[in-house]
């Protein structure tokens, strides 16, 4: 349907999904990743490149094979992605938002000047102001990373002065490493949403909002995604996309998916956390659940193609993440139990990513099961998330 080649920075889960979706349109994919073809997207690419989406050579390498650049993971090398855009190189989402959106700080900037609603932050560059700031923000508070976080492995809450000194060192404040902090949200539930932005046929941008998912992390990591969120009004969920849609309109002619983190607060306000400008943990439930799922959105967006149907099509859908619990036999079992106990689920949609090995916390599938509504998605998935606690069979 379409001769393009897209390169995609990166060749984890995602990537892979994004493959799938490109075999569907017709699109060739060529993934630069450090497995190269044994990669989990270059498992089921046309085309790979081996090496790290940090490596001048190799980006310019999958650019000489490829139409267009996209990513799925944002700790990419940005500099040079802009200098092959500069060259006339297709690149999106554009270099300028991915290099914005990979300083948190930087980001947090852009979105306050955007109005866009923030919890209070501050940068900071010593011990010594992180005490003055705790005095303005109260605790607990949060110090985060500026670069380079995921998982939240580049937060830690300071919970009162005396343990300042801890997560200062713990972040790597004293190593020179660049942090700033956030005052705390007193959140009642966690939201996310996916925002499409394209462009149509005289090239005029285009939006498209999904669905509002309530998210749990456990341990910082995504673990369940619910939709349509139970306990949360029509004029908070329209709230929440409106935050997000807003958020995104500020990305100047970039094009894409983007995934919005939000804070739902006990009085209704809507906070937004962070922005992921790629396919999104939280979109996932997007492939059983709504017209047009999130990895061929983001292959029409960047492609200049029509964008797809957002809507759900099913009455609700829960997603569950199958994190890796550890490479002995036993615990590659435990780790596959909740995908065996998902056959017998009907409506469970069933993906595994082909990664090696089975390394403790690593993202290695997910399930995501459909209802008529959100309470009969949720009770569907109960045994698949009891199994994931390794109970019942
Ligand atoms: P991701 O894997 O989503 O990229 P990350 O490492 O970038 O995560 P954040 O999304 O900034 O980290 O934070 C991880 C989690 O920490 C959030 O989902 C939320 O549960 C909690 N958190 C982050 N910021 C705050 C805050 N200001 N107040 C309260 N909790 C917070
Ligand atoms: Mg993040
Ligand atoms: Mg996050």
């Amino acid at each position: 349907m379409d001769k393009r080649t897209v390169g995609c920075l990166g060749g984890g889960q995602l990537g892979r999904m994004m493959v799938y979706a490109a075999h569907r349109l017709g699109v060739r994919m060529c993934v630069l990743d450090p497995l190269g073809e044994h990669s989990p997207a270059g498992q089921v690419s046309e085309l790979s490149v081996k090496g790290s989406f940090q490596d001048a050579e190799k980006i310019r390498e999958l650019a000489s094979k490829c139409d267009i650049l996209t990513l799925e993971v944002e700790h990419v090398n940005a500099q040079v992605l802009e200098e092959l855009h500069q060259k006339g190189v297709p690149v999106q989402p554009l270099p300028f938002v991915v290099k914005l959106i990979q300083d948190k700080y930087d980001q947090k900037v852009h979105l306050q000047k955007h109005s866009i609603p923030l919890p209070d932050f501050e940068k900071v560059d010593s011990e010594q102001q992180l005490h003055s700031i705790g005095e303005k923000f109260g605790f607990p508070m949060m110090l985060k990373s500026r670069f380079g976080a995921y998982d939240g492995r580049g937060n830690a809450v300071v919970a009162n002065a005396a343990a300042i000194p801890t997560a200062w060192k713990k972040l790597g404040g004293h190593d020179g490493k660049k942090l700033y902090v956030e005052k705390w949200a007193p959140f009642k539930m966690e939201l996310a949403v996916m925002v499409a932005r394209g462009v149509d046929e005289t090239m005029n941008v285009t939006m498209r909002t999904y669905p509002v998912v309530h998210t749990v992390q456990r341990d910082s990591v995504c673990f369940t995604c619910l939709t349509p969120p139970v306990g949360v009004t029509q004029k908070q969920q329209e709230l929440a996309q409106k935050v997000a849609t807003d958020a995104i309109k500020s990305f100047d002619d970039a094009r894409g998916i983007f995934g919005v983190e939000m804070f739902l607060l006990e009085d209704g306000q809507v906070l937004l956390n962070e922005i992921a400008p790629r396919p999104h943990n939280t979109g996932h439930y997007t492939m059983e659940a709504c017209g047009v799922d999130q990895f061929e959105q983001h292959l029409r967006a960047v492609l200049g193609l029509p964008l797809g149907d957002c809507n759900l099509r099913v009455g609700g859908a829960m997603m569950v993440n199958i994190l890796g619990q550890g490479e002995t036999p036993e615990m590659v079992a435990k780790t596959m139990a909740p995908l065996r106990r998902a056959l017998r689920v009907p409506d469970a949609g069933i993906h595994w990513y082909g990664k090696e090995g089975c390394v403790k916390g690593r993202k290695m599938g997910h399930i995501t099961v459909t209802g008529f509504t959100p309470a009969s998605a949720l009770e569907e998935i109960r045994p698949v998330l009891k199994a994931v606690d390794g109970e019942g069979n």
